[in-house]
């Protein structure tokens, strides 16, 4: 089991309070807001965090760059991958992979 994998399970144990606010603390680290593919219709729906929501809702089409590496969440929360507004979240591009190999 890899840290991404470890940090799930032990939110998911979580009492409700402590995990939404772990939650939070971990939303309000996101830097998709400085990124230059993000965009003023991403910012108008409340668009971030994409590694935990998924892909943007056709708020954000093209990618120019990603600052997802350097972000903080990343290593928090053990992510393996980046351009997640574009690709998925974390979830979702690991078992896009997986399925893959299979
Ligand atoms: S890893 Fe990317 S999507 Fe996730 S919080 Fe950081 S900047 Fe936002
Ligand atoms: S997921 Fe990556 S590419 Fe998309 S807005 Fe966030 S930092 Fe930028």
């Amino acid at each position: 089991m890899d840290k991404f994998e470890q940090t799930m399970q032990n939110m998911a144990k979580m009492p409700l309070q402590e995990g939404m606010k772990t939650l939070q603390e971990e939303m309000d680290k996101c830097m998709c807001g400085q990124c230059p593919t993000y965009t003023n219709a991403a910012r108008a729906s409340g668009e971030s965090f994409f590694c935990g929501t998924g892909k943007s809702f056709r708020h954000i089409t093209t990618q120019v760059n990603c600052l997802c590496a350097g972000c903080p969440v990343k290593s928090d929360l053990g992510l393996k991958y980046v351009s997640f507004c574009m690709r998925g979240s974390e979830k979702t591009q690991r078992y896009d992979q997986t399925a893959k190999k299979t």
